[in-house]
């Protein structure tokens, strides 16, 4: 249902809108790739990047909703824009992404000076919506609605790494978590739009692309298409393969990965495609296969150890990464005490780490064995010091060690030197000019000898360029 509500714009003439945008984005990759494409859609319109929030004719907000203090965050910065809407009427205000479709009409109420509320389905119609705005509507747009592929260039932040959507939305019914909701059903995209778009960053000097999926594994479950064994006809595994050879490309990643998809299949073409990174992001959520019921994740804890230790037999060094949720309701000691357990028995490089947070709608949020904060504060913590131990661990095994870094941008803290990733996805930073009049650049492979190592980065030496074929 999209509703239109005539506004206070209805005496401002369209063209003298066209200024300068803004954009904050909170959030998710998700979230990201879809405020990059709604920044490529506004600078097509005419309009300027601004160069703050507070100066901009068109404030976007692309909000977050899974965690409570991730939506709290918008209504503060909405109330500052509230205050300036009223001193200056031209002024646009869009809220988009996970809050917008979870409130729609309702933020309307809240915050009256809105021009559109727009949920995260919409992000490749902001010029449709807009344009109805300038017609002096105030317009919600949070309809169920089939995401068509964009012609529009992404304005996106880096010039060397590229989020690349590969299926939007997720079927999954985790019980904590709002995303099914407010993203809607899986709508997956054809493998040659894919493909197209990942050709158009290699010729346009893009080195690495990251294929994006709320559940990625469930890519290709909604296209049509059975092979002759008998199985889906698309696949992530297929993807990978179809979308190898694209030349200019060093680097491919995908994430977010559900264990409850993830194939051995998979696993043997990541260990047979160069291209593919040796980084799995692959949430577990809880190391309790009663926590994981309670959930719904559909997998235990057994078969996550399985799926860690036949992504260790093809690729020992690969790095994984993980999400967890601590304190969910019900959760008892010995059942978050399961979580440390796996987290020490893995080893992760990396976990994102979050107390439990009721979200509106989810089915978790209305249990009645909600534990209290100073217990989600208390695990939270433990939590975080055993992850960092861990992940000092990790990070151990790089010292002394030549990794292949795609540099990506300048050290923010220190101007002389460049930082980037390693295959592994380990943030790494190295001296920008090796003194040899040949400085590198975003975008040069760089062979880098590990010299220090910290929990979750690395320094090092460069010793030369690699060639990207
Ligand atoms: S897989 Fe579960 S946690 Fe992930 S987005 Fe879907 S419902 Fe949420």
């Amino acid at each position: 249902m999209t509703a239109t509500v005539s506004g206070p714009q209805a005496d401002q003439a369209p063209s003298a809108r066209r200024g300068s945008y803004w954009i904050t984005t909170f959030g998710c990759q998700m979230n990201k790739a879809d405020s990059e494409r709604m920044a490529g859609i506004l600078e097509a319109m005419g309009y300027t990047p601004g160069v703050d929030e507070h100066t901009a004719d068109l404030v976007l907000y692309n909000t977050c909703t899974i965690r409570d203090n991730a939506e709290q965050k918008v209504y503060s910065y909405l109330g500052r824009q509230a205050q300036r809407k009223r001193a200056n009427p031209g002024l646009t205000l869009v809220v988009a992404g996970c809050v917008a479709q979870q409130e729609g009409e309702s933020l309307l109420r809240r915050v009256p000076e809105l021009d559109l509320v727009m949920g995260p389905q919409h992000a490749n119609r902001l010029e449709t919506l807009l344009t109805r705005v300038e017609t002096g509507q105030q317009v919600v747009a949070t309809d169920e609605h089939h995401i068509l592929e964009d012609i529009t260039a992404a304005r996106r932040d880096s010039a060397v790494c590229a989020w690349v959507n590969v299926i939007y939305g997720c079927n999954e019914h985790c019980t904590y978590c709002v995303v099914p909701a407010v993203r809607g059903r899986e709508q997956s995209r054809l493998p040659e739009a894919i493909r197209l778009e990942m050709e158009g960053l290699a010729a346009r000097g893009f080195r690495e692309v990251t294929l994006l999926g709320q559940n990625i594994d469930a890519y290709g479950r909604d296209l049509p298409g059975i092979t002759a064994e008998g199985r889906r006809a698309h696949t992530l595994t297929d993807l990978l393969r179809e979308v190898h050879d694209v030349r200019g490309l060093a680097r491919i990643r995908f994430a977010t990965s559900h264990p409850r998809y993830f194939t051995d299949r998979l696993i043997d073409a990541c260990a047979d495609l160069p291209k593919v990174c040796e980084h799995f992001h692959i949430p577990f959520q809880s190391g309790d296969d009663a926590v994981l019921r309670a959930m719904a994740r559909g997998y235990t804890v057994e078969r996550y150890r399985r799926i860690i230790d036949r992504i260790r037999q093809r690729l020992p060094d690969a790095a994984i990464s993980a999400d967890v949720i601590v304190a969910f309701p019900g959760e008892t000691d010995a059942q978050y005490r399961h979580t440390l357990d796996l987290i020490e028995a893995i080893g992760f490089d990396q976990v994102n780490t979050a107390a439990y947070s009721p979200r509106p709608g989810t089915p978790a949020a209305d249990w009645p064995d909600q534990l209290p904060e100073a217990v989600k504060v208390e695990r939270l913590q433990e939590l975080n010091a055993l992850v960092e131990r861990v992940a000092a661990e990790r990070s151990a095994r790089y010292l002394g060690r030549r990794e292949q870094v795609l540099a990506e941008g300048v050290n923010p803290r220190d101007p002389d030197q460049l930082m980037g990733r390693t295959r592994t996805n380990r943030l790494t930073f190295f001296a920008a000019d090796p003194g040899d009049g040949r400085p590198y650049a975003p975008g040069d492979l760089v062979d880098v000898l590990i010299e220090t190592v910290r929990p979750f980065s690395l320094s090092g030496r460069p010793l030369g360029r690699q060639p990207v074929h």
